[in-house]
């Protein structure tokens, strides 16, 4: 049940089932890697041969952006609808509150990712959160990293590095990974510790999220220019 854009396998699920899909890589400790491709990471993975070998690992992509969404359906096979990473995430987080489930956070400055944690476990009863890590590491510290979190036993690894380094890290990573999935979610934490605000809900209805990020960090308008023209050129 995919839909393929430019080659890649974008699930066509509604958000519930992305939970229940993501929730189920928990058991096996095979270290899945979800993806969760906006306009701009599939222009990356157009362009760029890196991530486009980093993106063809992933075990699990689902559309994180109206430009995805559109694409789709101009190539006929229309998805059910976006599953944004950060909510995905914090559904994730809830089900595994009740139902059972660890995560482990990397990502952001220095300080954000204990603040979401504190937000989380505030705002999520039930939550474990059983580490948190910031994402300026030197690459000298990798080994330790992955050290902690495969002796932590984690189910869930949030991996918050922006793209494309997020998703490289995860490829890169995944045979070192002794967990059950991880899941790249660019800015996710500092929208869980309330460093940065999503836009509100009716922007995220009417489908122009995109703007509210432009209008919040103006450096994106350069990032952004050209993917109406590169939706358009996807074909077949
Ligand atoms: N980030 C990080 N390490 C880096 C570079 C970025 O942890 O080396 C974090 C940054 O602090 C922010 C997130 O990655 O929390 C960037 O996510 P966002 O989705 O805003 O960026 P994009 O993927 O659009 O570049």
């Amino acid at each position: 049940m995919s839909v393929s854009i430019l080659g890649l396998p974008i699930q066509n699920v509604t958000m519930s089932e992305a939970v229940d899909d993501v929730y189920g890589f928990f058991g096996a400790r095979e270290s899945k890697i979800v993806v969760t491709p906006n306009a701009e990471i599939l222009q990356m993975y157009s362009t760029d041969p890196a991530m486009k070998e980093a993106l063809e690992k992933a075990d699990y992509i689902v559309p994180d952006g109206v430009g995805v969404l559109l694409a789709a359906k101009r190539l006929g096979t229309p998805l059910k609808e976006k599953v944004a990473g950060v909510e995905l995430s914090r559904n994730l987080l809830e089900k595994a509150a009740k139902e059972g489930g660890n995560v482990y956070l990397l990502g952001a400055k220095p300080g954000v990712a204990a603040e979401a944690k504190r937000c989380l476990e505030e705002e999520i009863p039930g939550i474990s959160i059983v580490g948190v890590r910031d994402g300026y590491f030197k690459p000298e510290d990798e080994p330790a990293i992955i050290e902690e979190i495969n002796a932590l036993n984690v189910d869930m690894l949030f991996v918050c590095l922006g793209a494309p380094k997020q998703e490289l890290w995860m490829a890169e990573h995944k045979s070192d990974l002794k967990i059950g999935v991880m899941l790249g979610l660019g800015g996710s934490l500092d929208i869980f510790s309330h460093t940065l605000k999503r836009a509100s809900q009716w922007m995220i209805n009417c489908r122009v999220e995109w703007l509210y990020r432009v209008i919040k960090e103006p450096y994106r308008i350069g990032r952004i220019a050209s993917l109406p023209k590169f939706l358009l050129s996807i074909k077949k």
